[in-house]
């Protein structure tokens, strides 16, 4: 239990390091609309990248939020969406995720809105991924946030959703522009007819309420043609589309 502790800490003291080091970066990964793979948008994705080789996502924002790093972190990620935006020669959306924690830290809207005006992006251009846990666990404090977001006209998605057993009947009181549905149900989509019936519903209900839906993790043709079918509006996954560094990103624009 010691070397356990012991290790824990050597772990986080080496993300404060790196990140004061800034052996951080973040890549794009782009969205396609799904009739006709027209580039939507991307999504902004962080990386460490140590001595020893790439450490992924899963691994350090976990403890990044223990730390309350992901404040800085998260802000950090605005600022860089923000700036490759600018250099995009098209108007895309991009789609930032936003942690729990940094989300309910006093203060959250106003450094969205100072890093916006900042960078002169409009709000419409960017998308903030929220999880659905945040919304169960405190959802009038979310409710004033979203309200105040959409002041400053920013959109925001529903991420991993399906994944958290959000009630779809508070989940259509908030003002969300988009839900992105959760990969594991992607993956079985062709064997799992339960599944098939949960993401159809989502999608129709959706759009009923003037959503849009992204599915993620599509990686083979069946799971497209699935959603083609099903009338999703965006994919993002594998078979369209890897995390690209920004030069590529700008290039696929
Ligand atoms: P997420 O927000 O659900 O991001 C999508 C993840 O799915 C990314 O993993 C992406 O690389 C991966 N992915 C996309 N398409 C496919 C596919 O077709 N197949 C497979 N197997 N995977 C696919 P990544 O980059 O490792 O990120 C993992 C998670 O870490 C993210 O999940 C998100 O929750 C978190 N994360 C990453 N960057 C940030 C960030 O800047 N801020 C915060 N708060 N969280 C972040
Ligand atoms: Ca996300
Ligand atoms: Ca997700």
């Amino acid at each position: 239990m010691y070397r356990e502790i012991t290790r824990h800490l050597e772990f986080e003291n080496k993300l404060l390091c790196a990140f004061r080091q800034s052996e951080f970066y973040v890549v794009f990964q782009p969205q396609y609309y799904t009739e006709n793979k027209r580039l939507a948008g991307c999504e902004v994705l962080m990386r460490w990248k140590d001595t020893e080789g790439m450490i992924s996502p899963g691994k350090f924002i976990p403890v990044a939020e223990e730390i309350g790093l992901i404040v800085q972190m998260g802000e950090w990620v605005l600022r860089e969406a923000c700036r490759v935006k600018k250099k995009l020669p098209v108007d895309l959306m991009m789609s930032v995720n936003v942690s729990s924690v940094q989300l309910m830290t006093p203060g959250f809207t106003k450094m969205v809105e100072k890093i916006l005006k900042e960078y002169n992006v409009k709000g419409e251009e960017v998308e903030l991924e929220i999880t659905e846990s945040v919304l169960i666990s405190s959802f009038e404090t979310v409710l004033d946030i979203l309200k105040e977001l959409k002041r400053m006209n920013v959109r925001v998605a529903i991420d991993d959703f399906g994944t958290g057993f959000s009630s779809l009947s508070y989940l259509w009181k908030l003002p969300i522009d988009t839900l992105k549905i959760d990969k594991s149900f992607i993956d079985d989509i062709h064997t799992n007819s339960n599944k098939r019936r949960l993401v159809d519903t989502i999608i129709s209900m959706s759009h009923d309420f003037s959503m849009r839906v992204v599915a993620e993790g599509v990686e083979n043709i069946v799971q497209l043609n699935y959603m083609k079918e099903s009338k999703c509006d965006i994919i993002q996954g594998f078979l369209w589309g890897r995390p690209v560094e920004e030069n590529e990103y700008i290039k696929l624009c």
